[in-house]
């Protein structure tokens, strides 16, 4: 039996061993060390933000990001239907509901059919934009950065600002994702919105075990998301909170391993471009699929390896072409399940869904660790010819 290919799993190959050693040394495994803030440091200086929190998922950093923005009890927050469900449940923490959206061919927020929502379908009023429709208020915008793609948002950010909606971007899946081009030259992935998170959880490009990190130019908005990531610690001696906090502070422990794994996010993103390279080149002749292309404007993480199935007998089968890989060994994905029509929001309105329709029939993710060897593609093209 041939080897097992897995989707996706870390690669722990630096200095991650001495650092959590060093915390298992010292004893500081907890939420106060050095670590904590050495990773925030880090991922602010890589990512360019002004600060970095550090969270225990990307989870927790989006549930605070987004009640950061005013995102309240009965808001509407515009989302995409395409993404993993996190983003979504975070809106339904805060007692509010998405409103959803297509996606255009990166798997990314089609920005589009937002704006022309946002110029046709919205009023201002004295507390924020407002619905018309419903009349619900609008908490915010809250695009994902579908499998490392960067998001062309620049027109949609401006407009948002311009009415005073605040955005959250979920840049969970894009460490490592820079735009070339255009009026975001230079800046990294999740730093145009009023905040951006990102995840480590076990399978993303680069992990902590699980963690997540918020970042912010916003001073005010940073020295927020600490209180509340604290416990709302209002005098830490006596016990007095005034507010009600969380519990999400990455662990000194989480952190060591953070910031080993960062110490090698180019290289990793540099194997991940060339593994896709690979890829294509053996893909070549296959003519009813093709590796879904990332956008020209940035030079993106390539985290996932989405191949779109655009003729023959896998045509609208990407669950069935999941199986049939799973069968020889080869462990794939399709895309998530449409959040429109998962069980918690079919009642939640959507405005269009129809490239999101196509793409999840088609869409199957391919084995992209970052450790992936030449003889894994070409087993993996192999099989894909051969069915
Ligand atoms: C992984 C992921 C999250 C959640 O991150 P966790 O650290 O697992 O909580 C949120 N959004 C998207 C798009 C993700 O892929």
């Amino acid at each position: 039996m041939a080897e097992f290919i897995p989707l996706s799993v870390p690669v722990i190959a630096g200095n991650e061993w001495t650092y959590v050693r060093e915390c298992l040394d010292t004893g500081w495994v907890s939420s106060a060390g050095k670590f904590v803030t050495r990773f925030e440091d880090e991922l602010a200086a890589c990512t360019g933000a002004s600060h970095a929190v550090a969270c225990t998922s990307g989870t927790a950093a989006l549930h605070v990001a987004l009640q950061l923005a005013g995102v309240r009890s009965c808001d509407l927050v515009l989302a995409p239907t395409v993404t993993f469900i996190a983003p979504i449940n975070a809106i339904r923490y805060l007692g509010a509901d998405p409103l959803f959206f297509d996606c255009d061919r990166f798997y990314n927020l089609d920005p589009g059919p937002v704006r022309d929502y946002l110029a046709n379908e919205t009023q201002p009023q004295a507390d924020g934009l407002h619905d018309r429709r419903s009349g619900r208020r609008l908490g915010a915008l809250l695009p994902v950065a579908v499998f490392g793609n960067a998001g062309d948002w620049a027109d949609l950010y401006a407009d948002c600002r311009a009415r005073g909606l605040p955005v959250v971007e979920d840049a969970t899946e894009a460490l490592g994702t820079r735009y070339t081009t255009g009026a975001w030259a230079g800046r990294h992935a999740g730093t145009r919105a009023d905040l951006g998170c990102f995840s480590f959880n076990g399978n993303k490009i680069i992990t902590t075990g699980g963690g997540g990190m918020m970042v912010t130019d916003r001073g005010d908005l940073a020295a927020r998301a600490r209180y509340l990531t604290q416990q709302a610690k209002d005098d830490a001696v006596a016990f007095r909170h005034d507010e009600v906090g969380y519990n999400y502070r990455l662990t000194n422990l989480a952190a060591a391993l953070g910031v080993g794994q960062l110490e090698q996010l180019e290289a990793f993103v540099a194997r991940k471009h060339a593994n896709l390279a690979l890829y294509r080149e053996r893909l070549a002749g296959c003519d009813w699929c093709e590796l879904a292309p990332s956008p020209a404007y940035a030079r993106n993480n390539l985290w996932m390896y989405p191949l779109y199935l655009k003729d023959g007998t896998w045509r609208g089968r990407a669950r069935d072409l999941v199986d049939a890989l799973a069968a020889e060994g080869i462990e794939t994905r399709p895309l998530w399940q449409l959040n429109h029509q998962q069980a918690p929001y079919r009642a939640c309105r959507v405005i269009g869904a129809a490239r999101a329709q196509d793409l999840v029939a088609n869409t199957v993710n391919l084995p992209c660790s970052v450790d992936l060897t030449p003889a894994a593609i070409d087993r993996v093209c192999e099989v894909l010819h051969r069915v």
